[in-house]
């Protein structure tokens, strides 16, 4: 592999510099971490299955409109983005109680909620993500209001995309985590959706059995990880029934 400059180094990626200025290539590695990286393994295909998986939701995003950093897949671990200015937030949706509102609030798992919940937590580790609200978002000048109201209807279109696409095969997304990057064009700033998509960020329950198909597998040793990610892709089409990678799906204009 030619040398190549480490712009930065995550818990479950690895961001290059790409062959074009205003690009970045993002490298899915297998590691898995859960409790701000407290519980830590290597989970041998997970990173293959998410880059997948991630370039299947961000390439039906862009073909609907919903812009993201996502330009193209370039091999079973890489995919060439463009290069954002990351907010530093982390965007939740909710459509049925679990993990940390469940607790905070003392609500069961698997309540459904009335309407979708967008929540938003502080990116920083040291912290350990705090949740916070747009009063301090906007006082410590992470986004402006305007930001923050273009943030949450992107939230809510890529819920109800996810949502449709897995109900589609079987699958209630329960909750996700998206980020939101800024692209500048001169003065004139686009806010799309970067980082990734995957069962890593996002809570899958079987529809019929209530199986969790998503990182809780690894926080709460349920199973085999790559079991169930290789599950979500393959009932998406993304592997056919032998697990061997198909072809990538088209990215429409
Ligand atoms: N999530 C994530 N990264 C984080 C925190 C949460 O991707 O650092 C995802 C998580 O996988 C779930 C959703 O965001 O799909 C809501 O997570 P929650 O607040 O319930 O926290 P958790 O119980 O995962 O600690």
């Amino acid at each position: 592999m030619a040398r190549r400059k480490k712009i930065y180094e995550g818990k479950a990626k690895i961001l290059y510099e790409g062959p074009e200025p205003g690009t970045l290539v993002q490298y899915f590695k297998d590691d898995a971490t859960a409790f701000n990286a407290e519980k830590k393994d290597v989970i041998e295909g997970k990173g293959v299955l998410n880059n997948r998986l991630s370039e299947y939701f961000m390439t039906g995003l862009n073909n609907i409109g919903v812009p993201t950093h996502f330009i193209k897949r370039i091999n079973m671990r890489e995919q060439l983005v463009r290069a954002v200015e990351i907010i530093p937030l982390e965007v939740v949706v909710r459509n049925v109680a679990a993990g940390s509102i469940s607790k905070r609030l003392g609500i069961d798992e698997g309540t459904p909620l009335p309407r979708p919940i967008v929540e938003f937590y502080y990116k920083d580790d040291a912290l350990g993500d705090p949740m916070v609200t747009e009063e301090h978002i906007i006082a410590f000048g992470w986004a402006a209001q305007q930001d923050l109201d273009d943030i949450v209807a992107l939230a809510l279109r890529v819920n109800d995309f996810l949502s449709g696409i897995m109900m589609g095969v079987g699958i209630k997304l329960i909750d996700f985590k998206i980020e939101i990057g800024r692209i500048w064009d001169g003065d004139y700033m686009r806010l799309v959706v970067a980082d990734e998509i995957s069962p890593d960020s996002c809570r899958l329950w079987d529809v019929q059995t209530g199986q969790k198909l998503d990182k809780d597998v690894f926080r709460r040793d349920l199973g085999n990880l790559a079991d169930a990610y290789t599950e979500v892709a393959r009932r998406l089409g993304v592997l056919p029934q032998n697990g061997a990678p198909l072809g990538k799906p088209t990215l429409i204009n």
